[in-house]
This record gives structure tokens, sequence and C-alpha cells, in this order.
């Protein structure tokens, strides 16, 4: 870790500040709420290093690296066993339990809270709760689920045209917050900040930005140029075409704009592609954050949301979609009945894994192993917990884990299926939470989102306003907030699935101590000038990493054409194999929850015509 820029150090335990020095039952703990017994009961309220936490990945890697424990006899007999707590694992024992009501059902999680990547973070602060998402962060145009997601989401209490009142769409804008830029020193000669774009007019943010006069020229004149750069093509050629050539290409032989700008736009669809503008097709990308210079005129935007806003967002994300799965299945595990009570509804973990319960959720406990019993009528799955391995037996299971995972829990899968089945690398990326006790040098700085060209974090951005039940969002800018910052790898000399991979060993090997140092080091170069001290201002961070994070998309440069729906790799992974059925959106190839419910919903009618 490096330290520069005059930013001091001050240690944190667990992601909440400590004044070293101080004792460690420290007043810190009880001033915000925390005290231990809580916290460690209660996985939403855990700081420090969260998302796939120290305990949740060992066993399976060691798996991975050639360890091996042998089934044992059947502990527990269930009608379903299910490999994985995330969305579609428990999507899949609600579908069941729907066709099979008397069904016996666990589900095996490694991770000490449910939800898989839809995870709630918690925060305390002067005797008041703030809630953020680890990771799912929003139902993504609701109006595109399937039959059976959309049912499921009605099913389960959720209201979508209810967010159209919860989620304050003018906050930011009466504010007259906007979009900001921090140019990098090395690509931009200084650190810079220069705020409104897309707010002011464009040769006035261009004059601001550290841009050479090449760069300064070519910017304000892609920005409003209004021209076809394909003149001449069918849409369909248009789209033929720009699905082989990337952003960066086009920008550099169609557009010809100057090599800085291309360093200006590398990493502006990380967050969602996790790679940079060279392996994005303009044909995935003209339609992101309203549409990207210089495409427009080439190749229209459909507008991949059509009408609808991006509002479909419970404060803790997607993480509520989980909770209100979990309260269908254990219902004594979440108080309440609607749609806004879970929102401050505190999950009892204690009654997850009851024995006699019709379903039970059983938290950090790896599946190692998963072979049809004696005589193929059942499903052995052996899976570890606190170092011990046990066996359970299921009439059926579903995996609703990684793909990448399974020919390793599953090594009686045929070579064909495992190959499909590992096809696909999950994408890593972090969210990261913090704490702020309030977001005065935003408001002071009309800005409620930050792009930096090239640090740590890609992004940092005022949380997504939405009030729901008794749950107020941060009503005024002296108020706290949990701030969201995105932090994808890149810039290694690695690309594609090989910068994915080095992006997960990098975040399985990154103390704390490096989030939290590029958490402050971005937050004072932009907004010191606001008034912001990272020593005063911070007060809890949750850094969520998901070293398996995305389900592996199509939609990238290097994807080859498939002669047919049946040839996708991911399509041959998942065909059902005797009583075992494959959900997650894995499965689908689709990183998101519509695709992680409908997975199950396809797995479950394969485990009932098997
Ligand atoms: C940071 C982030 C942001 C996202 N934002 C959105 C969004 O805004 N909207 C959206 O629709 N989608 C979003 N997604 C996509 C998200 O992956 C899906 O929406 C959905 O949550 C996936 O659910 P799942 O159950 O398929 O997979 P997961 O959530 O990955 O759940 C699978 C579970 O299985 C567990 N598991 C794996 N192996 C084993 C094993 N051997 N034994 C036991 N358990 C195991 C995993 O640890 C995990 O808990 C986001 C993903 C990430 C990572």
């Amino acid at each position: 870790m490096k330290e520069d820029d005059g930013v001091t150090r001050r240690d944190f335990l667990n992601g909440v500040p400590l004044v070293i020095g101080a004792a460690l039952v420290a007043p810190w703990a009880e001033g915000l709420g925390l005290d231990d017994a809580n916290v460690a009961d209660y996985p939403p309220a855990k700081t420090g290093l969260r998302g796939t936490h120290d305990g949740a990945w060992e066993t399976m890697h060691a798996r991975v690296a050639g360890q091996i424990w042998p089934a044992g006899l059947p502990e527990e007999q269930y009608d379903l066993v299910v490999v994985g707590g995330g969305i579609s694992g428990l999507a899949a024992a609600r579908f069941y339990r729907k066709r099979e009501p008397r069904a016996s059902v666990l589900i095996l999680d490694n991770h000490d809270d449910f939800g898989g990547h839809a995870k709630r973070n918690e925060f305390t602060i002067d005797g008041q709760t703030r809630i953020g998402y680890g990771g799912t962060e929003s139902i993504d145009t609701p109006s595109a689920y399937s039959k059976e997601a959309r049912q499921t989401l009605i099913d389960i209490g959720i209201d979508t045209a209810k967010f159209y009142e919860a989620f304050d769409q003018t906050l930011y804008a009466s504010l007259g917050l906007g979009k900001a830029i921090q140019f990098d020193a090395e690509n931009f000669g200084k650190r810079t900040l220069v705020t409104g774009y897309g707010k002011r007019p464009w040769s006035e943010f261009a004059a601001m930005a550290p841009l050479n006069d090449r760069a300064r020229q070519d910017f304000v004149r892609i920005q409003t140029e209004t021209v076809d750069y394909l003149p001449g093509l069918t849409r369909e050629e248009r789209y033929e075409k720009l699905r082989r050539i990337s952003y960066e290409t086009f920008l550099r032989d169609y557009c010809k704009v100057a090599p800085q700008l291309l360093e200006l736009w590398r990493k502006w669809g990380i967050s969602f592609w996790c790679v940079g503008i060279d392996e994005i097709p303009c044909t995935s990308i003209h339609d992101y954050d309203g549409g990207m210079p210089g495409l427009d005129h080439t190749l229209p935007r459909y507008g991949h949301r059509g009408d609808e806003p991006y509002i479909f967002h419970f404060p803790d994300g997607n993480a509520s979609v989980a909770r209100l799965l979990v309260r269908a299945l254990v219902p004594s595990a979440m108080p309440g009945s609607t749609m806004e009570d879970v929102v401050t509804a505190r999950a009892d973990y204690a009654v997850l894994d009851v024995a006699g319960a019709p379903v039970r959720i059983r938290l950090n406990s790896t599946a190692v192993h998963v072979k049809h019993a004696p005589g193929d009528r059942a499903v052995d799955v052996t899976y570890v917990t606190k170092g011990k391995a046990h066996t359970v037996r299921g009439a059926r299971c579903i995996l609703a884990c990684y793909n990448g995972a399974i020919p390793y829990l599953c090594p009686e899968l045929p070579d064909a299926q495992k190959q499909g089945l590992a096809y696909g690398v999950k994408v890593p990326l972090t969210y990261t939470k913090v704490l702020v006790r309030n977001w005065r040098p935003f408001a002071e700085l009309k800005t409620d989102f930050v792009y930096y060209t090239k640090d740590f974090y890609k992004q940092v951005e005022l949380d997504y306003p939405v009030s729901l039940g008794g749950y107020k969002r941060s009503q005024t800018p002296d108020e706290p907030m949990v701030l969201h910052m995105c932090y994808v790898h890149h810039g290694s000399g690695h690309k594609g699935k090989e910068l994915w991979r080095e992006g997960r060993r990098r975040l399985l090997t990154t103390p704390f101590e490096v989030f939290e140092f590029h958490v402050r080091d971005q937050l004072s170069q932009s907004l010191a000038s606001a008034g912001f001290d990272a020593d005063r201002d911070i007060k809890g961070i949750t850094v969520n990493r998901w070293p398996h994070g995305y389900a592996y998309s199509p939609g990238l440069l290097w994807e080859p054409d498939y002669p047919s729906e049946e040839a996708k790799p991911w399509v041959v992974g998942r065909k059902p194999f005797g009583r075992l059925t494959i959900a997650n959106s894995d499965a689908g190839a689709r990183a998101d929850t519509n695709g992680a419910i409908s997975e199950a919903f396809r797995a479950v009618e394969e485990a009932f015509r098997s």
C-alpha cells in the first residue's frame, strides 16, 4: 500500500474507524450501536472485507486444488437439496415447493449470509440505521422479466409500481447535481476534478478539462456533431459491422479523436462489462449511460430500458428480493408481511436451519461433492462446515452455485458438459460502501457521481434516494449517507477472461487496508476542496468483494457465433443429469436477477421431468 498526497492513515477495525491508541473495547463501538455480540450474530452489520468474506471461499478453492472429502453415510434426508443460497437457489426452493408443497428442502451456502450477490449492508450512526446494497442493486427493467420471474416478484409481495413513489427521481437534479470527472495525472498532466459533465455546455466543460488542444477540439466536436460514420449502410448492415468493432476502434479510426480521449472514456463502462472500451463492441455500449459520444448518428439508440427508468431499487438492492424469498420459505426468519416492512425487518438467523422445518437454510456450508446414490434414485451431497464434512441425501438436487465449480463438485458429469460449464469465467468486481457523516461536499460541488479516469475505484456516487416503509432516504446534505464506490481490476496487460482471472487473484489477496487507502485517497482528491476530511467524515467502510461476480455474458468482442442455441457452451453445460439439475444465472449466461429466477424455474421443471 502506498501513501501519498498527504492522506493520513487512521486504522480501521473491521471497517469502522479506530482512533490509534484507543482501548480495544473502544467507545466508538458503543457510539455506533455496534456491540460486538450484535454484529457477530448479524451478518448485514459486519463491516470490513465482506461479499465473499474470508471463511467462505477457502474450502472450494482447496477442492479445486485437489483436496477430496469422500462421501459419508447420509446424516439427513430431504426431498430436495439446493446448493447455493443466492436468488436462484432460493427461487428454486420456492418453485419446487409450489409444485410439491409438502417437500422438505435444504439449501446450502458457503457464506455467513443468504442471498448470494444480493447482500445487505447495514451501518448505525447516531442511533440511526443506514442501509446499503452489497451487490445486486436493482430490479433492472422488470417489464422484460420472464413470465415466471415477474410472477415470482408479485408472489413474494413486490409491486414495482411502488418504486415510482419510493424513488425520488428529481432530488439530485433539483439540487443541481450532475456528473463530474476526476482526471488523472498520468494521462492528463495533473489530477483535476471537472464538474458538470453533460450539464455545462460542452465547450465550457472542455475549457476546464486538462486536455491538450487537439483533444479539447475533438471533445467538443464529438459531443456536438451529428455525423453518420457509416453512410449508405442499412441499419442491419451497420449493426453487423459495429458488433465486430470495439468502441475504442470506432473512436480512433472512424471518429478520429485524439488519443487522450481514448484514455478519458477507457473505463467508462467498466463497472458493467468489467473490461475496457477496447473489448466492448459498439453495439453493446451504444445504449449505455444515455448513449456514448460519436455513436448516436451512426447507430441510433433503441434505449434498452424502453420507457422504464432505473428506479426499482430497495435500499439494500435486490437483497430485499432474497429476503422476501426467505420470508416465503422460512416465515419466522423474516418478520412482517409487506415489501415495505421487509426493508427494516431484522432477519433472525437463528431460525434459518431448524430441525423438522420444511425448509432449512444452512449457511457457512460449502458443498464439495455431489454424486448419485447407489441405484441412482437420490443424490448425496457432501458439504464442509467448520472444517468438518457431512453428507446429506436429496431425492433431487439443484445446483444453483457457480457453473465453474460444478465439474469439481460432480466428477461424474460427461466431459462435454463439464467443458460447457467451464466455458464462462465469472467476472470479479467490488462494491465498497462508505458511510459518511454527511454529503455536503457533493452538494457544494454540484456532483452526485464522480468518474475517475485511472484510479483504483472507477466511481463514487451518492446513494439512490429511496424511502420505503419505515426507512427514509438521507433527507438533506447534512445527514449521513452510504456512498457507493466500484472497483474493477484493469490495466495489468491482461485481457478478457485472463483479466478476470487475474482480477480474482488480486481480489482475494488485497487486504482491507488497500481498499481503505483508495477510498480515503479518492474521496479526498475529489472532495477536499469542498471541506471533506477523511479522518472526520468517514464513519465506516464495507468492502463487498465478489471474486466470482457477474455471470459470464456473451456480449463482448471475442464471442464467436454459434450455429444454434443448443451449441452454446452454457446450454450444453446446464443439461439435466439424472436427478441433478442446474440453476443459477450462469446457466443462462446472463448476469441478472431475471436470469437467476428464470433459470431456477427451468431447473425445477426439469427436475420434475427426471
Ligand atoms: C456487484 C454485483 C452487482 C449486480 N447488480 C445487479 C443488478 O443491479 N441487477 C441485476 O439484475 N443483477 C445484478 N447482478 C447480477 C447478480 O449476479 C444476479 O442478479 C443474481 O443476484 C444472481 O443470483 P444467483 O443465485 O444466480 O447467483 P449468486 O448470487 O452468485 O448465488 C449463488 C450462491 O451459491 C454459492 N455457492 C457457490 N458454490 C458453492 C458451493 N460449492 N457450496 C455452497 N454454496 C456455493 C455462492 O457463494 C452464492 O452464495 C449483480 C452482480 C454483482 C456481483
